[in-house]
């Protein structure tokens, strides 16, 4: 990345505006913002990826699909290729929720090779979540069921980097054994012989 934060700093800028009202799903309704920020830290850290379009658009990543935000006030600000991410980062809202789903295992392998690492990154910081800070009132079959679609949109686009691709398989095996665990307490236990 070229010495110059200027560019990064507006994207936080902007992408904190956009989600303001925004929150995520968590039991403690964290502030939105916080995802965005994390999604561009896992690509700088666990990816390597001191790219500066990358890291822009993975602050960008959930503004169109989430926000008011449109493809041409991005492309004014940021640029074509940083929108050209975060296009290939949005589902198409107005398919149907399981439709959309079908549809990131379908085009995953087709994304292009910053996109996938983009997509990486996010599926790991959702991974977690679902986990450690899951959706209020999602059942323990639920979250399973997400982190098998996230493995298959993940299995679709492998062999672009093996730093997330590492960390990525790591917190998906810690995500199904935190599940196995809650599902265990919550298992009757078997009475005591007295
Ligand atoms: P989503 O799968 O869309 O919700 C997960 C998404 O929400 C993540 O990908 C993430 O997207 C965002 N998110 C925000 N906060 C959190 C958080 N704390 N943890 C994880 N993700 C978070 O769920 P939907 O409610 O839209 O339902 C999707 C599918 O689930 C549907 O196809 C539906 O049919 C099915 N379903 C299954 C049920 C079941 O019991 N098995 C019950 C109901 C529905 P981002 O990165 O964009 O923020
Ligand atoms: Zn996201």
């Amino acid at each position: 990345m070229k010495n110059d934060l200027t560019l990064v700093l507006k994207a936080l800028n902007f992408s904190a505006g956009k989600h303001r009202h925004q929150r995520r799903k968590d039991t403690a309704a964290s502030p939105y913002i916080n995802h965005p920020i994390e999604v561009a830290y896992t690509l700088w850290t666990a990816g390597g990826i001191a790219d500066e379009t990358a890291i822009i658009a993975a602050l960008l990543h959930d503004t169109i699909e989430d926000t008011d935000a449109t493809p041409g006030e991005i492309s004014a600000v940021f640029g074509e290729e940083v929108l050209g991410l975060v296009l290939e980062m949005s589902d198409d809202k107005r398919l149907p929720k399981q439709e959309r789903k079908r549809e990131q295992i379908a085009h995953s392998p087709h994304l292009s090779r910053r996109a996938k690492q983009i997509k990486l990154a996010d599926k790991i910081c959702n991974v977690r979540d679902v986990a450690f800070n899951p959706p209020d009132r999602w059942s323990r079959e639920r979250r399973s069921e997400y982190l098998a679609w996230a493995e298959a949109v993940i299995d679709g686009l492998r062999g672009v980097n093996a730093g997330l691709e590492k960390h990525f398989d790591e917190i998906l095996a810690l995500a199904r054994q935190k599940i196995a665990e809650e599902e265990n307490e919550a298992a009757p236990q078997p009475e005591e012989k007295s």
